[in-house]
């Protein structure tokens, strides 16, 4: 079940305090419409019910997807990225027993952590295409390593995988807006994902779970 508190929070427009929902883990499986409330981050967004300000509050929080077989902490702060390692350590080994899961059933799970609400919606939509997001972080960097080649000036912030009308790729972005898109074929993928199995398969002993761009650079350096 998705766990949540309730806690006080103050307009930051005309300063009433009012209750606002956080929740501890929310479970997508047992309440489908919350994952829509993730994506489009309802669930995050504290709307004043006297002047109708809409405010953003981010906080630490598990993702579950019992379906999927998928745990995804959202963290913002190094201590809670601490905990949510050692939590993800403790299942693979004891299990978790916040009465969700037991050990045998924690098997076969994927477990991640992401420090933004932008790396929980791209891990989302990766899972739902049924990729390996360790491929897709190595198949972006090999993308703006190409694209840096090509354009020396080339600079992205961010850059986050997509999948709309059956056509997937990733976006690049500026200082916040979008600027660019580079479609993946998908047969380039599954050429990636054979060769990076030997990649995948040490990474999968070392229970990584922060899956990210500095993740991928890593693997391919180290792999040399
Ligand atoms: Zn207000």
């Amino acid at each position: 079940m998705s766990q949540k508190q309730t806690t006080k929070v103050t307009c930051p427009k005309c300063g009433k305090e009012h209750d606002f929902a956080i929740w501890s883990s929310i479970n997508v499986t047992l309440d489908r419409d919350q994952k829509e409330e993730v994506l489009n981050r309802n669930a995050f967004t504290f709307e004043c019910p006297d002047c109708k300000e809409k405010t953003l509050y981010t906080y630490d929080f598990l993702y579950h997807d019992m379906e999927q077989k998928i745990m995804i902490y959202h963290v913002t702060t190094n201590e809670a990225l601490v905990q949510a390692m050692e939590g993800f350590a403790q299942m693979t080994n004891v299990g978790v027993d916040d009465g969700i899961l037991t050990g045998p059933e924690v098997e076969g799970y994927r477990k991640r952590i992401v420090r933004s609400l932008n790396d929980l919606r791209e891990k989302i939509f990766i899972f739902d295409a049924g990729l390996d997001d360790r491929v897709v972080e190595i198949f972006k960097v090999f993308c703006i390593i190409q694209l840096k080649q090509s354009d020396p000036d080339f600079q992205a912030d961010e850059a986050y995988f997509y999948k709309r009308d059956g056509e997937m790729g990733f976006q690049f972005l500026r200082e916040g807006k979008a600027f660019g898109e580079v479609a993946i074929d998908p047969a380039d993928y599954e050429d990636l994902a054979k060769t990076a199995a030997d990649i995948l398969t040490k990474e999968e002993q070392q229970n990584n779970y922060v899956i990210d761009t500095e993740w991928a650079y890593k693997s391919i350096t180290e792999e040399g």
